[in-house]
């Protein structure tokens, strides 16, 4: 690594690049060990890369800048508001953009995320998950790119992107490209926000089970999402587990209207004293928890009309 003069370190952009693809990196590989949600110790303990130590996160402003960087690494947003549904619209613009508002106090925040634009670095999103009162987490979405810059409304136009590198220029892309490009993260982004909002109002766990894993838990859409009414909503949620979610879809489990469970005949053909296949011990039981404000409670038509599916379902095994 290069020394600059007095004794301040400054990375080339070369170095710089590849720092921040190392904290991707990092990310990435907390995410792939099942540890989704980062706690802001973890963040201020950060990572190491070629002997240097970095911070992922500033201790109170929403955009950081390690000190050797020129651009920023991370930015955060704020846990939704305990109660409230979450506010979609005020984030993502109808190009499927995240707008990020220009810090108000700090230019030099400002300044880094306008570095990060120009020289088209990956950022992390770090998206604050509130399951209790007391307890706060981080969830990253990455890598994030800053796209546009809008002056006029003092806000930056971010698109996450899990698997596609943004395109040379994203201006100059052609239409339809773009087009597709922004409904797919649009598309990605309410589903990263309805999984966080959901496993948030359930307090991270299992709404039929109660198992407290976020690594084994996953929001079910009521009304699947393929259909116009299966709205990103969390009162259109669930929060299950892997088995419970992939019951309730293939109506193996069957949830009405009163938020009682039901088991599938075919379900519980396979079930003896020695095989228990965690279904049938939940039949007849109520859901073990719903979120706490009534707005998001899961809604009781769609609830309906799913159970519906799965009684046709039965009629259809048990004929
Ligand atoms: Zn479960």
């Amino acid at each position: 690594m290069r020394e600059a003069t007095m004794d301040r370190e400054i990375f080339t952009p070369e170095e710089e690049r590849d720092a921040h693809f190392a904290a991707m990196q990092w990310f990435e590989a907390q995410q792939m060990s099942g540890h989704e949600l980062l706690t802001h110790k973890e963040l201020m303990d950060g990572f190491s890369w070629h002997g240097h130590h970095f911070r992922l996160t500033h201790q109170s402003q929403g955009i950081w800048k390690p000190q050797p960087f020129a651009a920023a690494l991370t930015f955060k947003t704020a846990a939704p508001t305990p109660g409230k549904e979450a506010p979609y619209a005020d984030r993502i613009d109808d190009s499927g953009l995240l707008r990020y508002k220009f810090s108000e106090t700090k230019k030099w925040a400002n300044d880094a995320m306008k570095v990060a634009a120009q020289r088209r670095y990956p950022l992390a999103w770090l998206v604050g998950v509130k399951p209790t009162p007391s307890t706060l987490f981080y969830y990253a979405r990455f890598p994030a790119y800053i796209v546009d810059i809008d002056n006029r409304n003092g806000e930056f136009m971010i698109a996450i992107d899990e698997t596609t590198p943004p395109t040379a220029d994203h201006k100059d892309s052609g239409q339809i490209e773009k087009k597709y490009v922004s409904r797919w993260t649009k598309a990605r982004i309410h589903q990263h926000d309805f999984r966080e909002h959901v496993l948030s109002a359930y307090k991270i766990s299992c709404a039929v089970c109660d198992l407290p894993h976020a690594q084994l838990l996953e929001a079910s859409h009521i009304i699947a999402d393929s259909k116009e009414t299966g709205v990103p909503e969390v009162s259109n949620g669930l929060a299950l587990c892997r088995l419970h979610h992939t019951a309730y879809d293939r109506h193996l489990l069957g949830i009405d209207a009163d938020r009682r469970i039901h088991v599938a005949t075919r379900a519980k053909s396979i079930e003896t004293t020695h095989l228990q296949t965690g279904l049938l011990k939940f039949e007849g039981h109520s859901l073990t928890h719903v979120p706490t404000s009534k707005q998001m409670h899961p809604d009781g038509d769609r609830l309906a009309e799913h159970f519906e599916d799965f009684l046709r379902a039965e009629a259809q095994m048990t004929r």
